[in-house]
């Protein structure tokens, strides 16, 4: 940890930079005490790890099991001289007593209060979720940023998230969904944004990198911009992967695949319009190509032209399938008034955008014409074919 508290009780940050000659003479005459648990610490000043206080040997306090590695010490470090050098009021470990938590650094900005968590270890879900609400609850807009030792980049715009990814997902103010990381030894923050999965674990996503040295702490907090995919890139990943899937689907998809043959459907065959990217679908943890395959049974298969589709519509399918556990929603803590019936929405929108589907009011729309359902594989191309390019600036701009 890089904060105790003299004999006198006043605050010695490590946070701010030190000489070592001082500190060693501060070490000669001070006492250093554990704000938490009280007990004393040492001031450990070794070259070659961070200056930093450790409990003695047998000490009980949960800061000694913490065992914080040298990653930790250092990205907290430099976080909390950023802010400083902002002007922004911070605290480096600062400790909650009442709700018995210590962010990395508790900072306020615009009125709120911010608890800033550098997380570099992999965390418990349950963990998590309790820290997280526990901040929500009394007063705190939690902000966790990962370590960025933690991200996995398949390709320059397809990367894999996990469950532990995911728990980092927050909105900025204007919505938009986005994981902030950052790495201590580059200096550099990356914020994963525009992230438009396909699969449970691959995604798109745009990788921004901001250097310590320029960012300022709006552009971690409020990221503007929309990278959009790559229609290319999109329809041949989604078919790579349906063809994977496909060929060795897994136990629990076989209530999915007996439907979609009772339906007279094939997911070799599925047509192009099923299985295309939506801003939140990223709160669906179930893959897209599935939950829009549902979306066109319940709601759209049986409807000629003419008729409508009503919100009701949309919100009984969704129910349906989530209460069968047949669309699974994504686990995200930070993540709340956010309903993941957006996404349905916002697929039939581009549905709408395609001339299959009309607006008639608020959440009513028109059926005007049916997807085609191809029945070989050269019809699926042919479709395929118009399809790209009669909507190339429709769906992916
Ligand atoms: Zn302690």
């Amino acid at each position: 940890m890089l904060t105790a508290l003299t004999k006198t009780g006043k605050m010695l940050c490590l946070g701010l930079n030190y000489r070592k000659e001082t500190l060693m003479i501060l070490r000669d005459k001070e006492e250093f005490i554990c704000p938490i648990c009280q007990e004393t610490v040492i001031l450990k000043l070794g070259d070659h790890r961070i200056f930093h206080f450790a409990h003695k040997q047998d000490s009980n306090c949960r800061e000694f099991y913490e065992r914080e590695t040298y990653e930790h010490l250092e990205g907290k470090r430099q976080i909390f001289q950023w802010l400083t050098q902002q002007n922004i009021p911070c605290v480096l470990e600062y400790y909650d007593r009442t709700i018995q938590q210590r962010p990395d650094i508790m900072f306020k900005y615009k009125g709120q209060r911010f608890a800033l968590e550098f997380q570099c270890s992999s965390l418990p879900d349950n963990v998590f979720r309790k820290r997280t609400s526990t901040y929500l609850e009394n007063g705190y807009t939690p902000l966790w940023v990962m370590s960025s030792r933690h991200l996995h980049q398949r390709r320059n715009d397809l990367i894999s998230l996990s469950d532990f990814h995911y728990s980092f997902l927050r909105s900025s103010s204007n919505g938009k969904l986005y994981i902030p990381a950052y790495c201590p030894k580059k200096q550099l923050f990356q914020l994963v944004e525009s992230i438009t999965p396909f699969s449970i674990k691959n995604s798109f996503a745009h990788l921004s990198g901001l250097s310590i040295q320029t960012a300022e702490l709006t552009t971690i907090l409020e990221p503007k911009n929309d990278h959009c995919v790559s229609q290319e890139s999109w329809i041949r990943e989604m078919e790579k992967y349906i063809f994977n899937w496909a060929l060795h689907p897994k136990t629990e998809y076989r209530p999915f695949l007996q439907e979609v043959y009772n339906q007279g459907l094939n997911t070799f065959l599925l047509p192009p319009e099923i299985g295309l990217p939506v801003t939140h679908s990223v709160l669906i943890q179930t893959p897209p190509f599935i939950w829009q395959t549902y979306l066109f049974i319940d709601v759209l298969a049986n409807k000629n032209p003419r008729e409508l589709i009503s919100l009701r519509d949309i919100n009984s399918s969704y129910q349906k399938r989530v209460n069968r556990k047949q669309i699974i929603l994504r686990d995200l803590p930070q993540i709340h008034n956010l309903n993941p019936i957006y996404a349905m929405i916002e697929y039939l929108q581009v549905l709408e955008k395609l001339n299959y589907l009309r607006k008639k009011g608020d959440m009513i729309f028109e059926v005007q014409k049916k997807i085609l359902i191809p029945r070989s594989n050269r019809e699926r191309e042919e479709a395929k074919g118009i399809f790209l390019d009669q909507n190339k600036n429709i769906i992916f701009n």
